[in-house]
This record gives C-alpha cells, structure tokens and sequence, in this order.
C-alpha cells in the first residue's frame, strides 16, 4: 500500500504547508489559512503520539504510543498493526519481564484494539519491506493494552472484496475499515471541502440549508411520502431542492449551494440510490455560459492532483447531434464506433427490408464499425446482439463482414453490390478486419439502439483485451440544445418537461411555445462524463406568465399545487439559473469504484433495502394510530406479515 493518505491530503490541497495559528485576524483570512493546512493534525486531541501508518525512518529513537486494530501476527513475534492511515509492525517482547505485554498481544484475536507503546527502531538489514510505507522501521514494544476484543469475524477485513455484497452491507462497519473504503469516503470529503472553498470562499456562493420534509409537487420522480398528525396529509421528501434555491433567488440569496440530500422512489438500477446527493447551485443574472465556466473551474479546482488534471473548457454537443452519433443524450466520448447513416449506400438497393424502411418518411440505415470485429467478436457474440436487439428494440441488426468467408449470419451480405460495398468502405472508414452492424428504421430508434450495441461491443472487445476506454481517461462533455418537451413514454400524445418545467425555453424558439412547442429547444444542459450523466440544469423561468403556461397549459398539471413559487415569480424575482451535479456518480468515476454503493458509507441496496438494520421496517398498528394510517395487506398477506416477524431480505 503506497502512503495514500499523505497523498491525499497533499494532493487536494496547496502545497503551502502546515498552519498551527489558532487565532485569526478575519473569519476570511481564517478560511484561507485553513484551506492551506497541508496534512491535517492526525493525532491532536487525543492520547496517540502518531498514527501507524505515519511513522518512518525520520522517526528513529522516538518513543510512540499508537492505537489501532491487530491485523496479523506472524510465530507470535510480529503484530502488525492497522490504523485509518496505514500499518506498522511490532515487535513482541520476548523476555521474561514482559510477559504480560506478550500475553496480550499474542493472545489478542485480529481485529482486537490495542494500545502500543514503543521505541521506533529500524529494522535488521535484509528485512526491510520496500512494499510497506513504513517497512524501513518497526516498533520495540514495552507495553501494551488490549483495548476491545473482537469475535470470530463474518469475513477478513483485508479481503473485503471477495465477499458479496449483502455480506459487506450487512456489516459494513467491518467494511468500512478496509482500505478501499476509507481511501473512497476520505477523497470525497476532501473533493468536497475543496468544492466549498471553491464556491463560498472564491466565488461567495451561500451555503444554505432546505428542508426535507416538503410537499408533493408536479413533475419529475416520484417522492416518498412522510405521514402526518394531520388526518389524510402527507409530507414528501423532495426530490431535489429546485423550489427552494429558486424561492432564494427570488430572496435575493445571488448565489446559493448546498450539499443537498436528495430522495427519489424509483426503483433499483445500478447506478441510483433512493438517497444521494448533490451539489446543488444556483445563481442570480447567469447565463449558460457563466453557469459551465462555474462548474468547470469548481472541478478543475476540486480535482485529486493525482490523477489527470481536469482540462477545461469542456467540449459541447448538441443534443440532436448526441443522439444521432451516439444513439444516447450521455456519450461515451472516450472512443470512436460513432453511428453513420449510410441510407444514401442503399436508395437503390435490392434488399427488400431495407427498401420497405427507406420508402417510409422517416425510415434511415444505420451503421457502427466495430474495429477488428472480425477477430475478437465470436459468432455467440454476434448471436447476443441480435438478441439484445431483438428483445429491447424489436429491430433487427445484421452483421456485415468484409471478407466473404466470415458472413456469418448476414444474410444481406451477398446483395451488397460492388459500388454500394466500395461506398460503404469510403464513408465508414473500413478496414479488413472490421465488422459493421446495419440496422434500418425510424431515426430516433434505430441510433437508440446502435448507441446501445456500441456499448455493448466495447465491453465485448475490451473483455477480450482491446483497450478501448483508457481507464485514467476523464472524459467530460456537455450536452446542450435539449428539447424543452419529450413526447410521454406512457402516452406519447401528451408532453413532458425533458428536464423540469422550471426550465426556460430557448430565447429564439420562445414563440413556437404557442405553435410547435414539441419543436422548442431548452436552455438545459447537462454535465457527462465518461457516458455518465454527473450533472444536469438550467435556465430557469422567471415570467409567471410564461411559468403558468407551461405548466397550466402544455403540461396540464395542477398549478395551484405550485402557487407558491408561481406567486414568488410575481414579485420581482430575478432571472437565474443553477445546476446539479450528483455527487456520489461523480466520486464514483473519480475513485474507479465499481458502484456508487462503494463511495456512500451506508448505502442501501440494490432493492432500496438497508441490509445492516433492516430498513425499511415494519410499524406496530398503535404507533400508525397518530397518523390515521392502516395497512391494507396484499392478497397472500400472510406470507407477508410472517417476513415481517421473520425478516429476511431477497439480497441477504
Ligand atoms: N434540480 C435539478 C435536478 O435535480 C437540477 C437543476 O436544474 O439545477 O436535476
């Protein structure tokens, strides 16, 4: 283990060194000077002289007393100790007179705590540990106290991963000692740290709290809902806190943020949690140009010197060219495979399901080359994509190969024509050994799902050693130019806001508002990184007139449920705009943890469940009294009252 927490700390903060002073001229100067601590004090307050993993050869002769936990002990001589900065090893007094110091520290079961003292000697020649910190030096013990004892563990602390993970969330106190978590919560504090020095000390942004306990509002994800005391009326956790940080600019707040908890009832997916957070923005007489610069010099600012530097500005796409090159509104722009149209290859073609899709008005041909898929994709690979395509999209997808041996089930191979194949070759870039995947259809659903099989290819080729997407690659883009409204997913008739319906409309599209309003562009724009959305914002609308039309009339929502804002609008609220980037996407990406669970210390999983306490959990009948609530049980409510007396979790 590389000294990583020195690194850190070092990393994310400037390089001025340490200051001791306690008494500051000015709470401005003081956050200065705070914000220049270089390693924080690691032992102050407490009665340790140094922390395990501090100690080197500087420290030769000193006398320390450490705490921490027995991580392993090696033929009853060595105890290596464990604290959150690192492991040290000790030396087992051997001699008669310490024998209650060996007792204890041969006795002690690992993960014991233990208090140490000792002198810092420096190893024998030839037994130093070049690949521990501190392996130059070791501690004489003199004595020592076992501190708490610990039990038969459910699993080895320093194997964590191989686990599974209801295992780690059932205990994830135990996981948290493991040095990939610590190494994860500890770069998020700091990255946070550095954000509000950023925001509040460069850029005098306010940071301000908002409630949690809110109303149910129109649009957006479904909330949870809190009982009250109040017969029939409920609370509901917001989803974000867009109303409130609007409601403060109206208040004259100029530049708010907040380190925002945020709560959205929507199922399990990987990548979301039921609670996360964010950090929430918003400012007063901004533009979408002030809010991006803002946001790419708060990264640039936060970011862990150790790794890439953060280039800004960050590249920009549109949302209709995102779609069309990448079948998604969240590109992954770290590799090629772009989506080309090749219907003009095929006008006159003899293929006839290409023929029925061109003769339509909308119908395209679209294509991705998959570099080298000739010999990394098998023919089971190529049978998996048809599959996905088939079952997600119900399209149909062909493989074409350019060497006439491998037509593996491209059955349109051989009514390719010569001109159409050189055509083909020109405009997609062809090399021998590359594959291309054809799909035909209407636009928006054929670049759907070849953005889809472009993913999943660069998966396929990666897992067969192709480095596509360099892995200490950041990769940031802006997606901006979104439409103000999406057709309905339910019903298609209908429009729905495409980020909320506080979002203003384009500045130049604003009278189709009252003619086309499915063809109006927002000002939203939206943060990816690495084909992750971490971010997303905009505009927001500050007329109450415009504010009631949307909502009253395009959305047909229930605009006394927004009174409130509606009425703030009318009160001189000035024009603002702001963002949201998700905090815990975003530190996942930084970390490379292979889930947003890994960078929140109590994470609920992957069905919302909390594993280590059983949340949620069930409420006696008298205590929902004060609520007027009664629980109507489903139909086999027995089985379901009995996993309530019993409770077990599908995941545990
Ligand atoms: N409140 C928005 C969201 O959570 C972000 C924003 O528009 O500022 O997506």
């Amino acid at each position: 283990m590389f000294c990583w927490l020195n690194r850190l700390y070092r990393g994310l903060s400037s390089p001025t060194g340490r200051t001791t002073q306690l008494i500051w001229g000015s709470l401005s100067r003081s956050l200065v000077l705070s914000s220049r601590r270089r390693i924080p004090e690691f032992s102050s307050f407490v009665a340790r002289t140094n922390t395990c993993g501090e100690l080197r050869s500087s420290h030769l002769g000193q006398e320390v007393t450490l705490f921490g936990w027995i991580q392993y002990r090696r033929q009853n001589t060595f105890l290596v100790l464990r604290d959150f900065h690192g492991l040290i090893q000790l030396v087992i007094p051997q001699d008669e007179s310490a024998a209650s110091v060996k007792k204890i520290l041969c006795e002690a079961p690992v993960e014991s705590v233990v208090r140490v003292s000792g002198t810092v000697i420096s190893r024998p020649p030839g037994q130093e540990n070049p690949k521990m910190p501190t392996g130059e030096i070791e501690i004489k013990v003199k004595t020592a106290e076992l501190l708490n004892s610990c039990k038969k563990l459910p699993f080895e602390i320093k194997d964590f991963v191989k686990k599974t993970e209801a295992l780690r969330l059932q205990y994830r106190y135990l996981d948290l000692r493991s040095f990939q978590m610590q190494y994860n919560l500890r770069l998020r504090s700091q990255m946070v740290m550095k954000m509000r020095e950023y925001l509040c000390n460069l850029h005098g942004f306010v940071d301000i709290e908002t409630p949690t306990l809110f109303k149910k509002t129109p649009g957006g994800a479904k909330e949870f809902v809190v009982p009250s005391r109040e017969p029939g009326k409920f609370y509901s956790l917001p989803q974000s806190p867009q109303q409130f940080k609007q409601l403060l600019m109206v208040g004259g707040l100029d530049r708010y943020f907040q380190v925002a908890r945020c709560y959205r009832d929507e199922g399990s997916r990987p990548d979301r949690q039921p609670e996360f957070t964010q950090i929430d923005i918003e400012m007063s007489f901004v533009d979408q140009t002030g809010i991006q610069s803002l946001i790419e010099g708060l990264l640039q600012y936060s970011w862990p010197r150790d790794k890439d530097p953060v280039v800004v500005p960050f590249p920009s796409m549109t949302f209709a060219e995102a779609l069309a090159t990448y079948g998604t509104d969240k590109p992954d722009t770290r590799f090629g495979m772009k989506i080309v149209d090749i219907s003009d290859v095929f006008r006159n073609t003899e293929v006839r399901f290409l023929q029925d899709v061109l003769s339509k008005p909308k119908g395209t041909v679209k294509a991705i080359r998959i570099p080298e898929g000739a010999k990394y994709l098998k023919r089971k690979d190529i049978e998996s994509i048809r599959k996905v395509a088939a079952d997600h999209f119900n399209q149909e997808v062909l493989p074409v190969f350019l060497k006439a041996s491998r037509h593996w089930n491209s059955p349109v191979a051989e009514f390719i024509l010569e001109k159409q194949s050189l055509e083909l070759i020109r405009l997609m870039e062809l090399q021998e050994e590359d594959v291309i995947l054809l799909t035909a259809g209407e636009h928006r659903k054929a670049c759907s799902l070849l953005g889809k099989l472009r993913l999943e290819c660069a998966d396929l080729l990666e897992a067969r050693g192709v480095v596509l997407r360099d892995p200490a690659l950041f990769s940031f883009l802006w997606v901006v130019d979104f439409p103000l409204f999406l057709p309905k997913e339910e019903n298609p008739g209908e429009l729905e806001s495409a980020h909320h319906p506080f979002t203003a409309p384009h500045p130049s599209d604003i009278q189709l508002l009252y003619t086309e309003p499915e063809k109006v562009r927002s000002q939203h724009y939206d943060l990816v990184l690495n084909g992750s959305e971490i971010g997303g914002g905009s505009i927001r609308i500050h007329d109450a007139e415009l504010q009631r039309y949307i909502l009253a009339t395009l959305l047909k929502e229930d605009v006394k449920l927004l009174s409130h804002l509606l009425q703030a609008l009318d009160y001189g609220a000035p024009p603002h705009g702001g963002i949201a980037l998700g905090l815990d996407r975003l530190i996942c990406l930084v970390t490379g943890a292979p889930s947003i669970r890994d960078v929140i210390a109590f994470p609920k999983s992957f069905r919302g469940y909390d594993l280590m306490s059983n949340a949620p959990d069930s409420i006696p009948p008298e205590e929902l009294k004060p609520y007027h609530i009664r629980v109507s049980w489903p139909a086999d409510s027995e089985a379901e009252k009995s996993s309530l007396d019993h409770p077990h979790h599908p995941e545990s």
